[in-house]
């Protein structure tokens, strides 16, 4: 009933004329947005400009601050008695941004989770278990709405009390939980305290922060689950904008409402499919607050393959988000990159944390490594030899020497939602 296969496979003529009847209707409705007004205005830009998908390229970027400037409602397109929801961003970077939805938004996006759930195979037989924050946060009423309407079985557990949560996977037998990798991780830790293995379920969709490939492998071992990664942000109405299909080689950007581009972040060049670089996204059906081509920050690549399951617009998995990126000595470092080597590790425990001092003027990054009990009790010799192993995977991969100092198990900070596993002690970064 959610695999709407004439939209989800459209490609060549029919996707292009699709996208670019709704480009329009969304450029007419950013008319109505005091700050897109004035910009086309300026640009002399007019909805019958755009004839073809490269037109796209006329139009003007939308960044974060542009959106924090509108603070509170200056992005809504609708009256505000039309808006019948509202999510803000973290605001972790100055002021949050608020993001409003009409009725048919918030069809539209449940629509777009229930096709994400669909496509790997979840029907109303389902019993899902939402383990995220259900505040302003998008992932815990977005995923909740979706699953609803498949016909699931939604606990809408949210976050915290663990020991419950664990409790309840086994006693409501559910077969499918979103949360966040960190949370998930958390978990089963909190279960092997508890002395129990934590209850197996099917499906577990993991979101709200880069993971890696060996994150996947160590929570399909630990939960025993086929992980899946969601991409999406409250810009673009939440979670679920993009989503793995059963190949997971990728994730499918639901192209009848979204269109991508890739640009180098520096010169805001457009990108060819398979050139790394910052992900730019139109949504082509929001009413209450559309946007034109907003830099999300975050890096992925466009990828030209065709998949298997006949859907199109397929980006890799993010690397991070350009405001995670450190730079150290020059050279740019993503914690996923460190979480990929120290996972691919065998006596690295399950969590990590990132210092970055500048100590005479030279930038200095210190990993605080949780090692697994069986070796943090070895010997000292046994302890220098794993910590050299660190250090030299890390120069392998990062190209850049690190100091690694290993920790007792359990003794770092734990997350519920979106891991912090970086504290940079630099005054002025760039
Ligand atoms: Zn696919």
């Amino acid at each position: 009933m959610f695999w709407d296969k004439e939209k989800e496979t459209l490609s060549g003529d029919s996707l292009e004329k699709l996208q670019l009847k709704r480009l329009k209707w969304t450029i007419k409705q950013t008319e109505n947005i005091p700050f897109y007004k004035k910009l086309l205005n300026e640009s002399k830009i007019k909805p019958d400009d755009i004839r073809k998908k490269e037109d796209i390229q006329k139009l003007p970027f939308t960044k974060k601050s542009d959106l924090q400037g509108g603070y509170p409602f200056g992005f809504f397109a609708v009256p505000k008695r039309e808006i019948v929801r509202i999510h803000t961003t973290s605001g972790t970077t100055g002021k949050p941004t608020v993001v409003g939805y009409t009725r048919k938004d918030l069809d539209n996006w449940s629509e777009l989770i229930a096709r994400n759930m669909t496509m790997i195979g979840l029907t109303a037989d389902d019993t899902f278990q939402n383990a995220v924050n259900y505040g302003l946060f998008t992932g815990g009423l977005g995923f909740h709405y979706g699953a609803e309407k498949i016909g699931m079985t939604v606990i809408p557990s949210g976050t915290g009390n663990t020991k419950r949560q664990i409790e309840m996977i086994d006693d409501f037998g559910v077969t499918a939980m979103h949360c966040t990798p960190s949370y998930a991780m958390h978990l089963s830790e909190v279960a092997e305290s508890m002395g129990t293995d934590l209850p197996t379920f099917k499906t577990g969709m993991f979101g709200a922060e880069p993971w890696s490939e060996n994150m996947r492998r160590t929570l399909e071992e630990k939960l025993g689950v086929t992980a899946y990664d969601s991409y999406g942000m409250s810009e673009i109405y939440g979670p679920g904008a993009a989503f793995e299909c059963p190949e997971r080689n990728g994730l499918h950007f639901w192209h009848d409402c979204y269109i991508i581009e890739i640009i180098d972040p520096e010169t805001c060049e457009v990108l060819e499919p398979g050139q790394k670089g910052e992900l730019v996204v139109t949504p082509l059906v929001k009413e209450a607050m559309p946007l034109l081509r907003y830099r999300t920050g975050d890096i992925t690549m466009i990828l030209d393959d065709e998949c298997p399951c006949g859907r199109g617009a397929k980006i890799a998995r993010l690397t991070g988000r350009s405001d995670d990126m450190l730079v150290i000595r020059g050279i740019n470092v993503f914690p996923s990159q460190i979480e990929h080597v120290l996972r691919s590790i065998p006596e690295v425990g399950d969590q990590f944390m990132v210092y970055v001092d500048r100590i005479n003027h030279l930038d200095e990054m210190t990993i605080d490594v949780e090692i697994k009990k069986e070796f943090f009790k070895g010997e000292l010799c046994d302890l220098e030899k794993i910590q050299r192993k660190i250090i030299h995977s890390l120069k392998e991969i990062l190209n850049l020497r690190t100091k690694v100092s290993l920790v007792e198990p359990g003794s770092l900070p734990r997350f519920e939602g979106k891991a912090k596993r970086v504290i940079d002690n630099r005054g002025d970064k760039f």
